[in-house]
């Protein structure tokens, strides 16, 4: 469960995000959906205690981010997946995050087997991964301690339509034994075969929410 309400955060004079509240439920996929600049990585680095609100707060089942007691256990986070771990291999980067979560290696294996990444991929330095390796990677991060809630912010960018396909299934199937997932696009097509509820962001504001079937009938 992801709680926000009437987040804002200003930069400058204007709001990169306006006093914005949904919630994401157990079993449900939410896209949040907007255009570049729109506001979505602010909100989501604010839910993950990241980037600190100007007014309003999120909770993600029921603490703040930073007040969670085994935050890997309950939320797994994936935020700019090009930005990470580009000196280790792929296998390096997951075990130290499981070591810091009190895993061991064999978790580290099982979820290198879950999102495809193969021996000799795991192998090499995440430099030379393709953006679609490092969501992969990113992905199988987030997922380590088999967290209860995802937050992925733009995971679709850079995979390939059979990536995209393949991510849908596994995220379905997650929402589908209970968890809970953010994910966010900049394009409906990403997000629109796998979401439950839509939550739309412009300049800042939610422009829209609720159910996909129904927003997407009222057009
Ligand atoms: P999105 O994820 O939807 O592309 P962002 O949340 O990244 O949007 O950005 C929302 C707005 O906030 C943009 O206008 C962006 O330029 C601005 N912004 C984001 N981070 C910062 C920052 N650290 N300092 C100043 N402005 C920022
Ligand atoms: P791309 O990043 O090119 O869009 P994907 O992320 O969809 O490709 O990856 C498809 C699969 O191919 C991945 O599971 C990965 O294990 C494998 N793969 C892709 N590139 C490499 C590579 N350079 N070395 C090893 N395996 C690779």
């Amino acid at each position: 469960m992801i709680t926000v309400e009437n987040l804002t955060k200003r930069y400058g004079p204007h709001p990169a995000v306006d006093d914005v509240s949904f919630q994401c439920e157990p079993g449900t996929v939410t896209g949040f959906l907007g255009p570049n600049g729109a506001g979505k990585s602010t909100t989501m680095r604010m839910i993950c205690g990241l980037t600190t609100p100007t007014a309003g707060r999120a909770t993600v089942s029921g603490h703040p981010y930073r007040d969670l007691p085994n935050p890997g256990r309950e939320v797994g986070v994936l935020l700019d997946a090009s930005a990470q771990h580009a000196g280790r291999t792929g296998r390096e980067a997951l075990t130290l995050s499981a070591y810091t979560m009190g895993l061991d290696r064999r978790e580290v294996a099982a979820k290198l087997d879950l999102v495809g990444l193969n021996a000799v991929a795991a192998k090499r330095r995440v430099r030379a991964y393709s953006l679609g390796m490092r969501q992969r990677l990113g992905l199988a991060q987030a997922m380590l301690g088999d967290p209860r809630v995802l937050i992925l912010d733009e995971p679709a960018n850079g995979l390939d339509p059979e990536g995209i396909f393949w991510m849908r299934g596994l995220l379905r199937d997650f929402a589908d034994r209970g968890g809970t997932v953010l994910l966010s696009s900049h394009l409906l097509r990403e997000v629109e075969a796998v979401a439950d509820r839509l939550v739309v962001i412009g300049g800042g504001r939610i422009v829209a929410q609720g159910d996909k079937n129904e927003l997407l009938a009222g057009g």
